[in-house]
């Protein structure tokens, strides 16, 4: 077919972005400040020195300057894995019957397996420039981990890796990987941390969860002497690096003019939706396109869809910064879900307020649905989507089984962040027919409410 356009659209090395895009730049209406838990004033740069390297503290208050040099040395860690291929999603389509055109930007090719590498070899290269010699940070699902271990070993600096209870247990091979990287990986809730014991004195049984393995990812980096603590989502320094994503995606439809009108995302934290978008989003903010921003949860983590814009902690034992987000509450345990990345409490400030402010759209899907649509997926497209990627797989055949209906052709973008080799339980489970669909009651959600800080909430 003549200007057909092609499967795979990559990039040369000279498209490739020089700068990462700040989009709290572009925005009237700002996400509000993190405060300081005792004084409840904004948090300074002094405040944030003994959890995090100055490096990331600088791009995590700065939201005036929208386009922020890649420092050469990332730009090389970036070349050992990127670009990464954006995809015409023709087998799909033609499954489906549907008139819309659907790309997705596939972040699940590197051995990490998602997008989290993105953020973690820059958060390495701060804390190695700056003489640290190692770092702690927790992992849900394992992405993370497995991201941070790499990044380590490639510049030289240990690691240790909090990793929630359930998910060492369903993902044996990713603790093995990590551990392979080097890195000393332990099981949280762990006896190793003051915060650990506490959880484990209140519920001994408890499967973990990020809330948890945060808090004792900082309280080990805040006592250790050169050692910080790295977060994979959630901050908007972790969104700057991520913008590498939509960046690279824009660049690659502007070869071909293609300009999407709905883009999909899922979103934990809010990193791999909130990259993805960003370059999207400024154009929204700028009055140069009317396109469509759907974030899609997990419904047994709902902190978009049936959350609470609060200031409310980002760990379980109150320790970190306020955020002011869409949240279920830091003491919100989630049921066991296959979906382990989207298992956090809370959002990104930056999407919070964008949702609030009506820009951005949220979803919530079941976990059958959600791998009935990773079924459909791999069996056309030919790759194993990670079950936190096949939540935007889910909305992105439902819109465009909506564009069948209507006759419209919209172009649809989402985010395939990442790839679904170590989660064969889960598949395993959807295969077996025993995976459930358990979603919070409110009263659930209310246990959850009453762990958010009584602090006035000014809007
Ligand atoms: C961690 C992870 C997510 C969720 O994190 P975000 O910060 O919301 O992007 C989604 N998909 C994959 C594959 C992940 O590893």
């Amino acid at each position: 077919m003549a200007n057909k356009i092609p499967t795979r659209i990559y990039l040369t090395e000279e498209e490739m972005p020089k700068f990462w895009y700040n989009l709290r730049a572009d925005m009237k209406n700002k996400p509000e400040p993190m405060l300081h838990p005792g004084t409840l004033q904004p948090v300074t740069a002094a405040d944030l020195g003994p959890v995090f390297c100055k490096g990331v503290i600088d791009q995590e208050l700065d939201e005036t300057t929208r386009l922020i040099p890649i420092p050469e040395d990332i730009q090389d860690f970036y070349r050992a894995y990127r670009p990464s291929a954006l995809i015409r999603a023709y087998y799909l389509e033609k499954m489906l019957g549907t008139p819309a055109e659907i790309y997705y930007k596939f972040e699940g090719s590197n051995t990490s397996g998602s997008h989290k590498l993105n953020s973690a070899g820059p958060q390495a290269y701060y804390a190695k420039k700056e003489g640290l010699t190692s770092l702690t940070t927790e992992t849900g699902a394992g992405q993370w981990g497995t991201a941070m271990a790499m990044s380590c070993a490639f510049y030289g600096l240990d690691l240790t890796v909090y990793m929630v209870k359930v998910s060492s247990e369903q993902k044996p091979y990713r603790k093995a990987l990590i551990e392979a990287y080097g890195a000393n990986l332990i099981p949280s809730p762990s006896n190793t941390t003051e915060s650990g014991k506490k959880i484990l004195e209140s519920d001994p049984n408890t499967g973990g969860s990020l809330g948890c393995a945060i808090s004792e990812a900082i309280e080990t980096a805040v006592k250790t002497d050169k050692c910080r603590y790295v977060l994979g989502s959630v901050l908007n320094h972790v969104l700057l690096h991520q913008s590498i994503i939509g960046l690279e995606t824009k660049t690659a439809l502007d070869k071909f003019g293609i300009k999407p009108d709905i883009i999909i995302g899922c979103a934990g934290g809010g990193s791999n939706m909130g990259g993805l978008m960003a370059p999207f989003m400024g154009e929204k903010l700028t009055g140069k396109s009317n396109a469509r921003f759907i974030a899609v949860e997990p419904a047994s983590c709902p902190s978009f869809t049936r959350g609470r814009f609060a200031y409310d902690f980002g760990d379980t034992a109150k320790t970190t910064p306020l955020i002011k987000m869409m949240t279920i509450g830091n003491g919100y345990i989630p049921s066991a879900n296959h979906a382990g990345g989207l298992r956090y409490h809370g959002m990104n400030s930056t999407l919070s307020k964008l949702f609030q402010d009506g820009l951005l759209e949220a979803r919530a899907e079941v976990q059958t649905n959600v791998f009935d649509a990773a079924i459909k997926f791999m069996k056309t497209e030919g790759i194993l989507p990670a079950p936190e990627s096949s939540h935007a797989i889910k909305v992105a055949i439902d819109e465009a089984l909506e564009c069948k209906k209507t006759g419209e052709k919209k172009v649809i973008l989402f985010g395939l962040s990442g790839t679904g080799f170590f989660d064969m339980t889960a598949y395993q489970s959807y295969n077996n027919k025993t995976m459930n669909d358990q979603t919070p009651s409110d009263a659930d959600l209310q246990r959850g409410f009453a762990s958010i800080p009584g602090i006035p909430q000014n809007s």
